[in-house]
């Protein structure tokens, strides 16, 4: 039996770092729309400065409304710090510029969510941080492309399109051996199907803008950490395990401990790079999290139905979810997300290219857009829109052939759901 020293998840998902306000009793987590904060005098200021207390200063920092994001995200994972952005993006780039410096590399699935290989690639080589792309399937491919300079592996726990399930165990095993940090983006299971953290993974990252908020009305992004990974068993992590002239000399492991990640990533990368979350974002998010169980059961169910019912479609080729029992993935899903395999998938229409443009135009309950993870069901055709500047050959590499159609799929009656593809399949 449960109790409340030791709550389940859902309680966690509205309770977790929310108390009433001690000033008002407000019981929804106020949002509190300020920039900056008035000090208790100027010893106080100075201490705040220096990071000898904890506590409100200007909120690109903190803020006592995204605290509580954090505080829940945190909880959720599993993890000991949280850190939300304003944005999934802002997540990666903030995640990886705590600890990597220049010429550093890092190894990273080659099946991630498009924009993750654009900033990777491309923003990313900006800054001198070199990916190595391997293909997690089989997680050999990660351990060959570890060089010497490598200082971390970036995987999907489930990925964004073509429904990869990682095997996280043994990737984070091979983290593990080379010393260094496994990092999940988690986007997709979120911490209701899959806790990475659980399995060995050191830092979790979302986009905050998809499932957790849920309702596709607001962009945000969260890091997790463990506190697990040592940071300084060796001199490759400089920025946390040598001392900071951004801090007059503080070496953030040796002073924050387990806390050293979520602190050097909040007064170190986030204060000087500065995407920081309104707010208004963080209390829209939280609001979200609260019926994350509750939507992520749906979303799971209406998903497995709908697949169900177009693997024997006579206007579908193939459907790739790994909660069918024939698909590659479904064992994997079995063991790491025994609940559901998530609402995101792509399926093979007969007749290609044309076929895919028939199915998004004729779609009317559906939404033709770029996102996921909305109450909404959405679609999109990536070789007309979000893959339309790749060659045919590489559109197919990337799960994104001119066939391919992706589904997000939402929580409204699944009998309407099916009804609207259908006759946007011109069944009906
Ligand atoms: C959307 C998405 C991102 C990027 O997040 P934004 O909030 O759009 O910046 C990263 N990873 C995955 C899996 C996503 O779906």
């Amino acid at each position: 039996m449960s109790n409340l020293n030791n709550p389940g998840f859902e309680t966690l998902s509205i309770h977790a770092g929310a108390a009433p306000d001690p000033t008002t009793g407000a019981r929804a987590p106020p949002i509190f729309q300020t920039t900056a904060y008035v000090f208790d005098d100027a010893d106080h200021a100075a201490s705040l400065f220096n990071l000898e207390v904890f506590g409100n200063l200007y909120s690109r920092l903190t803020n006592p409304t995204t605290s509580v994001l954090e505080e829940r995200v945190a909880t959720l994972e599993g993890g000991r710090t949280g850190l939300a952005v304003a944005s999934g993006h802002a997540a990666q780039m903030i995640a990886f510029h705590t600890f990597m410096e220049t010429g550093d590399e890092f190894v990273a699935s080659n099946r991630l969510y498009g924009g993750s290989i654009t900033q990777f690639a491309h923003a990313f080589k900006k800054m001198s941080w070199k990916v190595h792309f391997a293909d997690p399937v089989d997680p050999e491919n990660i351990r060959k492309a570890i060089t010497p300079k490598v200082r971390a592996i970036f995987i999907e726990s489930l990925a964004n399109p073509g429904g990869v399930v990682c095997d996280l165990e043994t990737i984070a095993a091979i983290a593990n051996e080379a010393g260094i940090p496994l990092i999940v983006d988690n986007t997709l299971a979120t911490p209701y199907l899959c806790k990475p953290i659980d399995w060995g993974a050191d830092i979790v990252i979302h986009s905050a803008t998809k499932f957790l908020g849920g309702h596709g009305n607001s962009m945000g992004g969260v890091i997790v950490d463990s506190g697990k990974f040592d940071w300084s068993a060796n001199d490759n992590y400089p920025s946390l395990s040598q001392p900071n002239d951004a801090y007059h000399g503080i070496t953030f492991h040796e002073t924050f401990g387990d806390l050293a990640f979520g602190m050097a990533a909040r007064t170190l990368s986030l204060r000087d790079l500065g995407p920081s979350i309104s707010p208004f974002n963080s209390f829209l998010i939280m609001t979200g999290i609260e019926t994350l169980a509750l939507r992520m059961e749906r979303h799971c169910a209406n998903a497995q139905t709908l697949a169900e019912h177009l693997k024997d479609h006579p206007k579908v080729t193939w459907v790739s979810y790994a909660g069918l029992k024939d698909d590659p993935f479904h064992e994997l899903a079995q063991k790491y997300l025994p609940k559901g395999a998530g609402s995101v998938f792509t399926v093979g229409v007969k007749g290609g290219y044309d076929a895919g443009v028939t199915v998004v135009e004729n779609v009317n309950m559906f939404s033709h857009l770029a996102n996921i993870g909305d109450t909404r069901s959405l679609i999109i055709h990536p070789s007309s829109t979000t893959h339309r500047q790749l060659t045919e050959e590489q559109q197919i590499a990337a799960g994104a052939g001119p066939d391919v159609v992706r589904l997000s799929i939402g929580i409204e009656s699944v009998d309407d759901i099916i009804a609207d593809l259908d006759q946007a399949l011109g069944m009906t």
